[in-house]
């Protein structure tokens, strides 16, 4: 889109501050994107992320030639009373208080910020793989494991801003060999995000076929599929183990919230064999003997992190 063609109202601004990448993309009503711009995250450099967020946020405006409202997800949430950031993959943020500081940085414009996962519970409810289903439980199944809550189109964050949290859930049903389990970087150990995020899949592998002696580059979530496709045994058994450890977690979802749909995200719902073989274990671990919940796979792919983002003003 060019700047001299005219801005259709009501047009939003997301911008996905993620641990790597921070993007920023401006929405019309109907959800089509108008422009989309994408950097590396300066990492460990909180000031410089600010500034990365604002001068994306003023080369979008300038390309739609308007000024915006902005919603902006973030790698982490914040204390509802406080608006310090907590529970940051990306460490440095937290204690910082970036929703204050981005409001400052853009000259007091009124912004919205959510958690990461949030946002993309928050696209897919809206205009995603879980339109039309009241309950969504989306996860983001990538280097981390990320969920959000969306109830009828809304995101519930709750009293704490801790809605979704799950992937800081200790793994179900641990076997000997589980626990205490690998450490996280929110202190405990044993938390499902280590298990059931791409990184947790190709650990397993790594740490089961010593595979680092032989290989010199190591083996990647993408590299175990690969290999199980190719019929390689212990590629397949890690992948079960994968599976096993999914269904595990998603089945104490089922039980406290039963959603109506299960929304998968992130660089494992690129696996299809996951919506084949996650269903009848899923079943296996839920309290009801009946699992007919449809897990399904997201719509808007890495694109969900700045819909959600601009959806918080819809
Ligand atoms: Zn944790």
């Amino acid at each position: 889109m060019s700047a001299s063609q005219p801005v259709p109202p009501g047009v939003l601004v997301g911008v996905d501050w993620g641990g790597t990448k921070i993007e920023a993309a401006a929405l019309a009503p109907d959800g089509s994107e108008l422009v989309r711009l994408r950097t590396d995250t300066p990492r460990s450099d909180y000031a410089a992320c600010l500034n990365t967020v604002v001068r994306l946020v003023e080369e979008v405006e300038s390309v739609v030639g308007a000024t915006p409202a902005v919603g902006v997800g973030l790698p982490g949430s914040l204390d509802p009373r406080t608006g310090v950031a907590k529970g940051c993959s990306s460490t440095w943020l937290i204690g910082r208080r970036p929703e204050d500081d981005l409001r400052a940085a853009l000259g007091g414009r009124e912004v919205r910020t959510a958690n990461d996962a949030d946002c993309f519970a928050h696209s897919e409810a809206l205009d995603g793989a879980g339109t039309g289903y009241r309950t969504v439980f989306a996860v983001i199944l990538g280097t981390g494991a990320g969920a959000g809550i969306a109830v009828d189109g809304r995101v519930h964050a709750g009293p704490n801003h801790s809605g979704g949290e799950w992937g800081h859930n200790a793994l179900p049903y641990p076997n000997l060999s589980e626990v205490p389990g690998p450490a996280c970087y929110c202190g405990r150990h044993g938390c499902l995000e280590r298990w059931v995020s791409g990184r947790g899949l190709a650990r397993d592998y790594r740490q089961h076929a010593e595979i680092d002696l032989v290989d010199v580059a190591p083996v990647t979530a993408v590299d175990v599929v690969r290999r199980m496709r190719e019929g390689e045994r212990l590629a397949r058994l890690v992948f079960e183990r994968y599976l096993d450890r999914l269904a595990r977690g998603l089945s104490q979802v089922v039980n406290a919230l039963d959603p109506d749909v299960l929304v998968l995200g992130g660089g494992m719902s690129n696996v299809d064999e996951l919506y084949d073989e996650l269903p009848p274990r899923l079943a296996s671990y839920t309290f009801s003997p009946c699992f007919y919940t449809p897990v399904v796979r997201a719509a808007h792919g890495d694109s969900s992190g700045v819909r959600g983002a601009a959806w918080l003003w819809r």
